[in-house]
């Protein structure tokens, strides 16, 4: 496939040029990460930016379900919607449970949204990065909206949060008073804490864990880029469509100041950075896999386990080994 034919469908929004150009990035072999380096570059040059929101939540809170009906009112906006998702899991069981179309049948069926599940790659620094390229590629596709979904187990919430724009972090009504074991790192990444369930006979504990939330987070250190009242905890109840459009308007504010305010092009810029640090490192490593740095790897750790050769030294001749290579 030609990749200026491919990039000029992508620019005009074609979906099945967008799912093509993602399985496209997601490819270890070496010709498509050529192929797939020089797409990105191709269609950075549109310069085209989305909105791109991360969502985190255990298993069950209702990711799935908020997402089609958010998603569906993003739609009835008229707006563009594509749904991405990092999933540490689909690593070990090889499918993925997050960004499936049949958890969303309705919104995978609306012409204005593109849903695509994790990749499946062997660990979360490679499922990330590919994500991060897919993101670019809905941005160029003229989506106005890129949902990021990950389980809540810690690295993955770090990793999305790294490539989003905003972070929301879904959680269901608790049943006592604690906080339900929700990590304070994982707390000082939302931008919005979103309490789901919150209807029929759930909406009570929803509104004391709401209330909770936002105890917690006035304690939580403040952030010099947001507006005094952020980070926010807010009920919503994904199956009623309830708060769904007042979450909206939350996020278009937080986006509006900090646009405004130059803390959305600081903080791109910031995640620009990082990923060229997290490519920088991938690329040294792969570098490692070879086998005939292998080979020299085992040759020199057999010198230094008989005490040939020192550690500091060995890594200097595998350094030198590495650099003629
Ligand atoms: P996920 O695993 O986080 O994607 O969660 P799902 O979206 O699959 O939802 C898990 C269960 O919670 C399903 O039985 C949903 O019907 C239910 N659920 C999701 N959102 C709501 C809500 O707003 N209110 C109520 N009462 N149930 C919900």
């Amino acid at each position: 496939m030609d990749i200026t034919e491919l990039a000029d469908r992508i620019l005009t929004g074609d979906r099945r040029a967008l799912a093509r150009a993602i399985t496209l990035v997601e490819s270890q072999r070496a010709d498509h990460r050529a192929q797939a380096g020089e797409l990105l570059e191709h269609l950075s040059k549109a310069r085209r930016q989305a909105l791109r929101v991360g969502l985190s939540g255990t298993p069950g809170v209702g990711k799935s379900t908020f997402i089609e009906a958010f998603g569906m009112l993003l739609t009835g906006q008229d707006l563009r919607v594509a749904v991405l998702a990092v999933d540490p899991s689909s690593a070990r069981s090889g499918g993925s449970i997050l960004g499936d179309k049949t958890r969303m049948e309705r919104l995978s069926r609306e012409k204005n949204a593109f849903i695509r599940p994790s990749p499946s790659q062997t660990h979360l620094g490679g499922v990330a990065r590919r994500t991060r390229e897919a993101v670019a590629l809905c941005e160029a596709a003229c989506f106005d909206v890129v949902l990021i979904e990950t389980v809540g187990v810690g690295q993955s919430e770090t990793v999305v949060a790294e490539m989003s724009d905003l972070f929301l972090l879904l959680l269901a009504p608790a049943g006592g008073d604690e906080l339900q074991g929700v990590k304070r790192g994982i707390m000082e990444m939302a931008d919005l804490i979103l309490i789901n369930k919150a209807d029929g006979d759930l909406k009570p504990a929803a509104t004391r864990t709401c209330a909770d939330y936002m105890g917690a987070l006035r304690l939580l250190r403040k952030r010099p880029q947001d507006p005094a009242d952020f980070p926010k905890a807010m009920m919503v109840s994904a199956v009623e469509h309830e708060g769904l459009a007042d979450a909206w308007s939350e996020m278009q504010a937080l986006t509006d100041w900090r646009k405004e305010n130059g803390h959305w092009d600081a903080n791109r810029a910031t995640q620009a950075r990082y990923w060229f640090d997290q490519e920088v490192r991938h690329a040294l490593l792969a570098r490692l896999n070879t086998p005939e740095a292998r080979s020299e790897m085992d040759r020199l750790s057999g010198d230094v386990a008989q005490g040939r050769l020192g550690p500091t030294a060995a890594a200097e001749q595998m350094l030198a080994a590495l650099k003629t290579a």
